[in-house]
């Protein structure tokens, strides 16, 4: 069911909590990336010019519940007043008296930064009390932050229970390119699953053999593949435990008829070191005292033929050591032919997880995608086919939440 949003909502004047994802990461004091940030900058605008009185609500890395210094939001909301060209208000905690007196001051078009919800451990629990002490200071609840939406926290799910609520640009925009990619997406569909292991991604693999039309696996995990298949791998990263639930990957694949493509070939090193001496061999040709790092020419030039004729493309996970040159080969390549098909508007391409997101940006592709989501687990999630409990609290009529 779609999520209720911003759509025809007249918030002038009204108190709107918003939360946000501000958990970026912070050097000397000081925001280094503004990722995150921008993103919701298009909510924030358009509520302040419709009169709201904007209060946002975040978390910043794990303090479990206590007060940590350095994970204040204070930082962050002078960031996100220069990036939007306002003055921002800041409240030393986001409940109690604090909070009330910064919001009972504010006007209409104000933007507030509450600090960091997770000084609490109410947060991390939903804590009913603690979501209504929360909602006291809100009239409409608005979630921003799709990459949080995976935990049931009481700011990302308790407060949807206690006030209308509805998705913010951001989240909408997520929702869109995911549904977009994989809930309802343009046929045939290409999947890329790479990364280091297979342990991680067991329930995603699963869920993609059954949405996806072909499934490339590639990276680490593609080794407990090969090895599922009897090929000697050498020293390569290889999960053997697992290989019975990569040869149940590969049957429940062919089952639903998605065709699976391993590495044909590989580039093999003796170290896991940049420059290390490399070379390419067939996948059967894996020399004893080698590990693979990176997917061969061969290959490529197979995933390219898949992009040609695939609609849609979904992408988590390297396909080989990237952040090592020259292993960082096989996810460039791939990488540039997805950005050329899409940008030639014969692919819709979604990619996300956190590495996958520094491999496309270290292949200068981001911004050639049709989408890119830098939350984590909440896109792995997604992936996997799971409900957020973020998310699926958002979901009902749109009519009766805004006329
Ligand atoms: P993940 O977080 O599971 O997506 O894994 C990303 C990591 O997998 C990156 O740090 C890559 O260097 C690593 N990786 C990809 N391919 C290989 C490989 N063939 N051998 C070892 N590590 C790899």
């Amino acid at each position: 069911m779609p999520v209720r949003t911003l759509d025809n909502l007249n918030p002038a004047g009204k108190r709107v909590l918003v939360r946000v994802d501000l958990n970026v990461p912070l050097k000397d004091g000081k925001v280094s990336d503004n990722t995150r940030i921008e993103r919701i900058l298009p909510t924030i605008r358009e509520l302040s010019s419709k009169g709201a009185k904007i209060i946002l609500l975040s978390h910043l890395g794990r303090p479990n519940g206590k007060r940590v210094a350095g994970m204040s939001l204070k930082p962050v909301a002078a960031q996100l007043a220069h990036l939007l060209q306002v003055e921002v208000g800041f409240a030393t905690d986001c409940v109690g008296e604090t909070a009330a007196g910064a919001v009972s001051a504010m006007a209409g078009g104000d933007v507030l930064v509450l600090e960091n919800t997770r000084f609490h451990e109410d947060e991390e629990s939903n804590d009913a009390e603690f979501a209504a002490r929360l909602a006291t200071n809100g009239d409409i609840f608005v979630n921003d932050a799709f990459s949080a939406a995976h935990r049931a926290h009481a700011s990302t799910e308790g407060l949807a229970h206690l006030l209308p609520a509805c998705a913010g640009r951001a989240m909408q925009a997520e929702l869109e390119a995911l549904q977009s990619g994989l809930g309802d997406p343009a046929r045939p569909v290409v999947a890329i699953v790479g990364g280091a292991k297979i342990s991680t991604k067991i329930g995603l693999l699963e869920n993609l053999v059954k949405k996806t039309d072909t499934l490339v696996i590639g990276g680490g995990m593609a080794n407990t593949f090969m090895h599922a298949l009897g090929y000697n791998i050498g020293k390569s990263l290889c999960e053997p435990a697992l290989s019975d639930i990569a040869g149940r990957i590969m049957e429940r694949a062919k089952e639903a008829d998605c065709s699976v493509l391993l590495p044909q070939d590989v580039v093999v090193a003796g170290k896991f070191e940049a420059g290390a001496p490399h070379s390419t061999v067939p996948v059967g040709n894996i020399p004893a005292s080698s590990m693979v790092l990176d997917i061969g020419p061969e290959t490529v030039a197979e995933i390219e033929r898949v992009f040609e004729k695939s609609a849609t493309l979904v992408w988590n996970g390297p396909l080989g050591a990237f952040e090592i040159p020259p292993f960082d080969a096989g996810t460039n390549a791939a990488a540039h032919a997805a950005a050329r098909l899409t940008e030639a508007g014969r692919m819709y391409a979604v990619a996300g997880g956190g590495d996958t997101v520094a491999a496309l940006n270290q292949a200068g592709v981001i911004d050639s995608f049709s989408y890119v989501s830098t939350a984590g687990g909440a896109f792995l999630e997604w992936m996997e086919g799971k409900r957020l409990p973020g998310v699926a609290v958002l979901e009902g009529d749109q009519a009766a939440f805004a006329r």
